[in-house]
């Protein structure tokens, strides 16, 4: 067994894990026409989007499946007041696409905001879901707890919507994501599922694809996220990298093993390793056996060091480039807003408004 074949144990911590018979998770991209998916402009991406589901990105586009992915700039609003050096973190989020391989000139990368008939369609769809519905969602709950805020914002409760406008506008059918995402994706199924009832069927229901680690674990112990201070950054030098994982979170265990129900911050570093090298976690797990902590730790940094060192190298050199990843952004928009401008017209002749 390798890490791929490793899922079902990597994800038993959801009562959301993968099944080939849940009809919100795809078995595979077979059928499939079109992918988006995004990432918010709040920092550097990490080593969970990156095995949760940027590496699923470059597969599926090298597979000739259309790539779209939006940079979720609106997003940032939901739990801070302020986008801080929102532009700035768009551009590095392109950085760290090219870097890991997307190819520009097949992908479209855009930033939601600049899309103006993809925001319109939020209103329609905020009309298919009730409240009851949006408040029974885990991860808004979640993100809430982990938030900065003192109340919770009108955008805080209601982005899922606004994350069905970024799938449907487009028409994705796959969406190759983390496991914190299967809440949002069933509310984007549920309203276009209502929307083609209620009007003319214009819309897919979207399924999710979920990759080998669709939780990855920070330092701590908890999801890796961008914005709790628990991430390994894909651009990160091999030093820092080195620190980070010195301070990851184990357990007083000296005897190594996987498993990730009961010994998460251990079985999350194995499950880095086997990700790394893949290899299967168990072998991984056995090979440290009574090396302890420490063995593990510096396995796992000399795995990632490695495993990064062709992406880092890369990173390096389109980040001289700041004029090309603004372009790409240009170019982009310009493609999203067409098709955005399509759907909101079929939209509208569905609903019969002028
Ligand atoms: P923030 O803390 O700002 O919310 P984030 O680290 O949660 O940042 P997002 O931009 O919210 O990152 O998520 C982008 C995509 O990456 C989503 O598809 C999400 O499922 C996936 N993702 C994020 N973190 C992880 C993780 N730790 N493991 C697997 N997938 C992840
Ligand atoms: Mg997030």
């Amino acid at each position: 067994m390798t890490a791929a074949s490793a899922v079902s144990a990597a994800s038993a911590v959801s009562d959301a894990a993968p099944s080939t018979a849940n009809p919100l998770i795809a078995s595979s991209a077979e059928g499939h026409r079109r992918i988006l998916t995004g990432d918010r402009p709040t920092g550097p991406l990490h080593l969970g989007h990156y095995f949760g589901t940027l590496q699923k990105r470059v597969q599926l586009q090298r597979q000739g499946i259309e790539l779209m992915i939006v940079i979720a700039d609106y997003q940032v609003i939901t739990d801070r007041d302020r986008a801080d050096r929102v532009a700035e973190h768009a551009e590095n989020l392109v950085l760290d696409y090219l870097a890991a391989g997307v190819d520009p000139d097949r992908a479209t990368i855009f930033t939601h905001s600049a899309v103006p008939a993809l925001n319109q369609l939020m209103l329609p769809f905020l009309s298919l879901i009730s409240v009851a519905e949006l408040s029974r969602n885990p991860t808004v709950k979640d993100e809430i707890a982990h938030s900065r805020q003192a109340t919770v914002s009108g955008l805080m409760f209601t982005y899922p919507v606004h994350q069905a406008a970024d799938l449907l506008f487009c028409k994705a059918d796959l969406v190759p994501v983390g496991q914190d995402q299967l809440p949002h994706l069933e509310t984007t199924r549920t309203i276009a599922r209502r929307f083609n009832d209620r009007y003319t069927p214009l819309f897919p229901e979207p399924q999710a694809l979920l990759s080998e680690a669709p939780l990855l674990l920070g330092t701590d112990a908890g999801k890796m996220s961008k914005s709790r201070g628990n991430a390994i950054t894909l651009g990160a030098d091999e030093d820092e990298t080195a620190r980070l994982l010195r301070g990851a979170v184990t357990d007083n265990d000296r005897y190594i093993s996987y498993d990730p129900e009961t010994r998460p911050g251990v079985s999350n570093l194995v499950l880095l390793i086997a990700l790394c090298q893949d290899r299967d976690p168990h072998a991984v797990a056995e090979e440290i056996g009574s090396g302890g902590a420490a063995r593990l730790k510096r396995t796992a940094t000399e795995a990632v060091n490695e495993y990064l060192r062709p992406l880092r190298t890369r990173r390096a050199e389109l980040a001289a480039d700041r004029a090309l990843l603004r372009e790409v952004l240009h170019t982009g928009n310009a493609r999203a807003n067409a098709i955005a401008d399509r759907t909101l017209t079929e939209v509208r002749t569905a609903m019969g408004t002028f």
